[in-house]
């Protein structure tokens, strides 16, 4: 290890390494040709501890796995999972965990290379990522979380100098990705699978340790339902802030859901530009099982994995068991619709809560679905002519839907607070900036040719997105026409 490595202010815990050799493997790195640092999230390195000047100076070794971390335990994590409906033993399969970092503030945070090589559950998949992917990862990773939508983190991307095979030949990269955990609803599923429960046991300790530390004082068999009710209510209110944006994530297989409720693998995922509820973006996905508007019955279906996955501890005979999980799963539609008209209220200014405001809301939908109009502009439109009322003058432009903006204008009248506070709520609801699937093309083909220009540009648009900003002022507009259907790919 050299000096300035150490100063670089890792400091490593690696409780899930310890958990139990059935739920994962050591797994190095493989080295690659010629690590590049292209991307480093400075900010996101102060968070965890780390010298931002020492890791650009030094960091492309570590962010490419050639050079370990001091305290580093890399592993490989076991997990199972329903792909598009269908069980399967995965596994981390070109991620490797270097381990968690304790940081300033007192979190502990995963520290994981996704495309770091082949591990054992590789499979036949050669361990590698794609540098357009992963830049991809983290330009709408870091989007999200400057939309306050809980979410991993990025913190660097690396070029590893050597060529992927897809269908072409592509340039390789290591992602440098940050959890508050990588446990997913599939990794229940996995310790379940072995059929010991003393390994579940030990997981969900471990998973309330790190994600509900108030219900390790509960009775040990109150716990299992207690912590599904926190995923439970976690992934209500975090589907409900997808939908609010128009965010598709495009592969929710159980495997890809967290129990920490972050939004996690951004593999085909996009966002809505026009807004039709039956978006599909991802090109593997034929029968639009992870539609926009299916995304909130998969996230139920997905927990109902969860909670069988917990049927062993739940102390009982039963149907009793059965019944405790299900009286759980079935707080899920109302906790999702709360969390859904909340932020639908929020974007529509009210701040009071009336019986129409859902149709309201609906009809909207129903309105903007026929004319094809732009998700984020309608709504980004509704508040520039509220900030129009509250300053006194003219609106811009005109409202969309004349009828529908009337009976919303008479809602408004009944909300107690002036026009300005009405307007503030609904720039924090309504964003200006997405990353938008024409701008995150262009950004990553120019990275790709060597031209990093527009991806900073595009990171700096990106970072404020609910304030009209110089940065982000030529990234506001949809899509130009005649852009054509938006395709993702994934394991790519
Ligand atoms: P995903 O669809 O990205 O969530 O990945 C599903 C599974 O495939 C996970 O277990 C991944 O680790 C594995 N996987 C994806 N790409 C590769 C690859 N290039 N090499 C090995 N395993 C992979
Ligand atoms: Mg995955």
């Amino acid at each position: 290890m050299t000096r300035s490595m150490a100063a670089v202010g890792w400091r490593f815990d690696n409780s899930y390494a310890r958990l139990s050799e059935l739920l994962c493997t050591p797994a190095d790195p493989v080295p690659v040709r010629t690590p590049g640092l292209v991307l480093l999230n400075e900010p996101l390195a102060a968070e965890l501890g780390l010298d931002a000047g020492l890791l650009r100076e030094a960091g492309a070794a570590i962010f490419a796995g050639n050079e370990l971390p001091p305290g580093a335990e890399p592993i490989a994590q076991a997990y199972a999972g329903h792909q598009f409906g269908h069980f399967t033993n995965l596994g981390d399969g070109r991620a490797i965990l270097l381990g968690e970092q304790l940081t300033p503030a007192g979190h502990r945070r995963d520290i994981q290379l996704k495309g770091a090589g082949r591990t054992r559950y590789s499979r036949g998949g050669d361990g590698r990522a794609a540098l357009g992917p992963m830049l991809r990862e983290y330009v709408v990773s870091e989007a999200m979380q400057a939309l306050g939508i809980p979410t991993t983190r990025s913190l660097a991307v690396a070029t590893t100098g050597e060529v992927v095979m897809r269908t072409t030949p592509l340039p390789g990269a290591v992602l440098t990705r940050v959890a508050s955990s990588h446990i997913r609803v599939g990794t229940f599923q996995y310790a379940a699978a072995v059929g010991r429960r003393d390994l579940l046991e030990a997981l969900l300790e471990h998973a309330i340790a790190r994600h509900d530390p108030e219900l390790a004082d509960l009775d040990a068999g109150d716990r299992p339902v207690a912590f599904l009710e926190a995923v439970v209510e976690r992934q209500a209110a975090l589907v409900a802030r997808w939908m609010l944006v128009g965010f598709v994530h495009g592969v929710m297989n159980t495997d890809n859901m967290a129990v920490s409720g972050e939004t996690i693998d951004y593999g085909p995922c996009a966002f809505l530009d026009a807004y039709d509820p039956a978006t599909v973006f991802s090109s593997i996905d034929e029968h639009g099982r992870y539609a926009y508007a299916n995304q909130p019955a998969i996230a139920h279906w997905n927990l109902a994995r969860l909670a069988e996955s917990l049927l062993p501890l739940i102390p009982g005979e039963g149907d009793a068991v059965i019944e405790r999980a299900r009286g759980v799963l079935d707080t899920y539609p109302d906790r999702f619709a709360g969390h859904h008209l909340a932020g639908a209220r929020a974007k529509l200014g009210l701040a009071t809560a009336e019986a129409g405001d859902r149709p309201l809301f609906d009809e909207l939908l129903e309105r903007m679905h026929r004319a094809g109009a732009d998700f984020t502009a309608t709504f980004a439109g509704l508040t520039a002519a509220v900030q129009a009322t509250a300053s006194g003058q003219a609106s811009a432009a005109p409202l969309p839907f004349p009828d529908w903006a009337d009976a919303w204008r008479a809602r408004l009248a009944r909300e107690p607070a002036p026009a300005a506070e009405i307007a503030a709520r609904m720039r924090q609801a309504n964003p200006l900036v997405i990353p938008r699937n024409h701008r995150v093309e262009e950004a990553l083909t120019a990275a790709e040719g060597g031209d990093r220009g527009p991806l900073k540009r595009l990171l700096d648009a990106l970072r404020d997105p609910c304030t009209a900003t110089a940065a982000n002022e030529p990234y506001r507009g949809g899509p130009p026409p005649g852009c054509g259907k938006y395709r993702t790919f994934c394991g790519t």
